[in-house]
């Protein structure tokens, strides 16, 4: 039964130069039909309405306008019933008190805030429309709005970024008492995006390297908890949905762009907009098979420092991890990568870093 939800809001104000999601560039009255749109398809799949996650994510929703964003919230009211976690994702630019007072109202408790860096420089570099001081005003706005659960994305390996900058980006966002969670990701080059079309370098691996390590020694001395690859919390203020997806449990992928895994088929969405307005049904669906699930289910869990359940394994697929995975599991346990504690299969610090390295064991 799918307890999660995600919804993809496909609009941006503008593109960053590192982009390649599925997004565009904002059209008012595009917009409203994709309000339309997302109606209609609730209205036909019938999800259940028992939801504990609730994720809008995009693209910008708070590119979204006031009304627009009214609207979409509205449609989504009868899945907010039972939620413990709502997020949305929101860029400093376009957020205002207005539209966190529309959230607030319809029971969001958790924003995401598209900060990236705190350097007014790098946040040029990258191509967004927002600085320093304007991240600091949204992160009051949110409170006064009553939502006290922030978390901010924060990237590195940025063109021209030392490690004075990641740092400094490190100790504003670690010494900030209103942000209880960072997610952290390094750039990736892609072709797509203007940085990949510009052929810009992506940062030396090396240096890639020792900026991870800088991340994962500091946030934890500001007590933040490494609780996942790129994520880090105060204690209790840990992704929820997220959560979902590491420990594989099904979640319904609302919206053009979006993804989706339901009774074992994982589906995308239609990514064109146009394909989605005009409801035609262009979308992946990819039936999983067991041994697909079962490597999943293992790609997913290590990827949290608490790791994956062996007996949740054995009831999800009526065999034993161990058996199933032994020599992969050996291997890793003698290379110092994996730890089995209880009824945890789990990553070490270093199993974390070299997450790829660990998972290769596992396809053999
Ligand atoms: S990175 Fe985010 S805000 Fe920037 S263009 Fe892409 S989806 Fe929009």
């Amino acid at each position: 039964m799918v307890k999660a939800m995600y919804v993809h809001v496909p609009f941006c104000d503008s593109i960053c130069a590192y982009c390649d999601f599925g997004r565009c560039k904002m059209q008012p009255q595009l917009a409203d039909r994709w309000l339309t749109a997302i109606e209609r398809e609730l209205l036909k799949r019938q999800l259940p309405t028992a939801i504990s996650t609730l994720y809008i994510g995009g693209g910008t929703p708070s590119a979204l306008s006031v009304k627009q964003l009214d609207t979409l919230l509205t449609l989504l009211d009868d899945y907010a019933q039972q939620t413990e976690e709502y997020s949305v994702e929101a860029n400093p630019e376009n957020l205002s008190l207005e539209k966190l007072a529309v959230m607030k109202a319809h029971g969001v408790n958790r924003i995401s805030l598209g900060v990236q860096s705190f350097n007014d420089q790098l946040i040029k570099r990258i191509e967004r429309h927002h600085d320093k001081k304007r991240i600091d005003q949204a992160l009051d706005q949110i409170h006064e709005a009553g939502i006290h659960n922030i978390s901010i994305d924060l990237m590195y390996g940025l063109p021209d970024q030392t490690i004075a900058m990641l740092m400094e980006d490190l100790n504003l966002a670690a010494n900030d008492e209103r942000i209880k969670h960072i997610s952290i990701y390094s750039l990736t080059i892609e072709e797509h995006s203007k940085f990949g079309r510009q052929k810009i370098a992506p940062c030396d691996n090396e240096l890639e390297g020792t900026m991870y390590e800088l991340i994962v020694k500091t946030l934890p001395e500001y007590g933040y908890q490494h609780y996942e690859i790129s994520n880090f919390a105060k204690p209790g203020y840990e992704s929820k949905h997220n959560q979902m997806y590491w420990r594989y449990e099904d979640y319904a992928g609302i919206g053009c762009g979006a993804s989706g895994k339901e009774n074992h088929i994982r589906y995308d969405r239609p990514f064109q907009l146009l394909n989605y307005l005009n409801d035609e049904e262009v979308f992946e669906r990819l039936e999983l098979s067991k041994s697909d699930e079962m490597f999943e289910f293992i790609m997913m869990g290590l990827r949290m420092k608490q790791g994956i359940s062996l007996s949740r394994f054995e009831a999800l697929f009526q065999c034993s991890l161990s058996d199933v995975y032994a020599s992969a599991i050996h291997q890793n346990i003698a290379r110092g990568w994996l730890l089995i504690e209880g009824d945890s299969l789990r990553p070490s610090e270093a199993g974390m870093t070299f997450l790829n390295d660990v998972l290769m064991a596992f396809m053999d």
